[in-house]
């Protein structure tokens, strides 16, 4: 974005006093650093998101505790044409909550309330924290189909606009998978906010859009039955042979599980805390295996010689240690924490994965390490990878993504805050239809959905 181009709004007195009449003084904050610390999320992970974003913040946050203040905010930056961005937890990691424009930073987070849990179903409020959600789900004999790894951080709203699945994807698959969602009701971003509801199906257009579609304002989201789990930590030196055996345990229907992670030596050199159940040059596999089930698949372990070093046994109410806090994007988080210069990218492996990983190492020897995490999706096991990589220069980690191309590996850019560059969107005519419904100003965190035409604060802009 070339700021010379930008058309940046004024936020004045005027407008602020406007926004304290509906929540009061204490939730407008226009303090640098409140506004700073509301304005960001995990976008450091990539060195070229660093860069672009780097000083990108709004003029004022907004907290926002119910409907209807959200609906007066709202409407207020509909008639003065304020750019306005949603927040939840803040925990996305491509800078998707970061305002291009400045103008106005929703935090939704207060709105937070479960409205209900009822026949397996939780109907909740954007902000309502997942954590929340799955402890009272569990108290009812439920537990979520699938949630992200910063469950204690991060909301529904923020995990259904910015996210797209995690723990429990191995048995349930994504956000957007079959029918877990029931439904999602957002609201539109004009002087007269409207509110439209989504339904089975129809809600998928909606979902991972980093909230550019409308504004999330409740979402009733299909739980599963409640299952003990044992937190199971395996080891090899075999790479192959580990790799065989987890893949055969994530394809095995039989075995009810809800995380099946693995990660390349060096990789679990990282997990600090977890030191002594990490030999050294040993592979590593976790899994969150049904409780009644932890036996036989530690036996099988064994007899193909591979070690068992940990089980964490269930607890409930649910508390830490969770080996989740080393999985999905969270292993890129330990191993930046000691190496500053990695980065990770987002693939998907085909059938032939094995070969796949053979010719990565092949080309980029010492460069990629691989961790790897296995979904469901439309009932096919799928071998995602989150790939650690020395970052050297955007030139390098092209190179890098052309390669996974050329050899047939699906990839979703996680170096961009654009929607269309971050991942497939089959459906993108549909959303920009859908954002010229719900946001005709083109006020809702502009710059994010680059094909949609009308982005007022661009010069020259349709
Ligand atoms: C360490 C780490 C681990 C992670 N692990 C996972 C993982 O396992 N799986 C996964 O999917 N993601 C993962 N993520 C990414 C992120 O944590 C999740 O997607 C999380 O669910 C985002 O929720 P949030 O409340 O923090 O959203 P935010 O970061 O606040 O927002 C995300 C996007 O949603 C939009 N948004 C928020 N609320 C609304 C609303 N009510 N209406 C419209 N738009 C809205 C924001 O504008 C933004 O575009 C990880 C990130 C980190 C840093």
């Amino acid at each position: 974005m070339d700021s010379s181009n930008t058309l940046l709004p004024e936020i004045n007195d005027r407008h602020i006093s406007d926004f304290v009449s509906v929540v009061g003084e204490e939730n407008v904050l226009t303090d640098y650093e409140s506004v700073e610390k509301l304005s960001k999320d995990f976008y450091w992970y990539s060195p070229i998101l660093k860069k672009q974003l780097e000083g990108k913040q709004a003029d004022v946050a907004i907290k926002v505790g119910n409907l209807d203040e959200l609906k007066a905010i709202v409407s207020l930056c509909a008639k003065n044409r304020l750019p306005i961005t949603l927040r939840g937890g803040g925990t996305g990691n491509y800078g998707q909550c970061i305002p291009l424009y400045r103008g106005v930073v929703v935090d939704i987070s207060p709105m937070n309330r479960i409205i209900s849990l009822d026949g397996g179903v939780a109907r909740v409020e954007p902000g309502a924290r997942l954590f929340t959600i799955e402890t009272e789900a569990r108290k009812l004999g439920w537990e979520m189909r699938c949630l992200p790894t910063t469950f204690v951080k991060s909301t529904m709203g923020g995990f259904l606009c910015g996210g797209s699945g995690g723990i429990g994807s191995i048995t349930h698959g994504m956000i957007r998978s079959g029918d877990n969602m029931k439904s999602v009701t957002f609201m539109s971003v004009e002087e007269e906010p409207k509110l439209r509801k989504f339904e089975g199906e129809d809600a998928g257009i909606t979902l991972h859009t980093y909230g550019t579609n409308g504004i999330l304002v409740e979402a009733e989201m299909r739980l599963t039955p409640k299952v003990s789990y044992d937190q199971m930590v395996f080891v090899s030196r075999d790479w192959n042979g580990l790799l065989d055996w987890a893949d055969g345990v994530s394809r095995d229907d039989s075995i009810h599980k809800r995380l099946v992670s693995m990660f390349e030596w060096p990789v679990p050199a990282n997990f600090l805390s977890l030191k002594k159940y990490l030999p050294e040059g040993h592979h590593v596999v976790f899994l969150t295996v049904k409780q009644d089930q932890s036996a036989d698949l530690l036996a099988d372990a064994l007899k193909r010689g591979i070690e068992h070093t940990r089980t964490i046994p269930d607890t409930e109410p649910m508390r830490p240690p969770y080996l989740s806090d080393f999985t999905w994007n969270h292993t890129t988080l330990w191993v930046m924490k000691k190496n500053p210069t990695f980065t990770n990218y987002q693939i998907r492996f085909g059938p032939n994965f094995q070969e796949q990983i053979r010719l990565l190492w092949e080309k980029f020897p010492g460069e990629i390490q691989m961790h790897m995490e296995w979904i469901r999706v439309d009932d096919d096991p799928m071998l995602i990878c989150l790939p650690l990589i020395d970052f050297i220069s955007e030139e390098r980690l092209n190179e890098i993504s052309d390669f996974f191309k050329e050899i047939g590996i699906y990839t979703a850019n996680p170096h961009t805050y654009i929607l269309e560059e971050g991942g497939m969107h089959n459906d993108i005519e549909e959303k920009r239809a859908l954002k010229k419904e719900m946001d005709p100003h083109g006020i809702l965190n502009p710059g994010k959905m680059v094909s949609y035409p009308h982005n007022p604060f661009e010069k020259g802009s349709a």
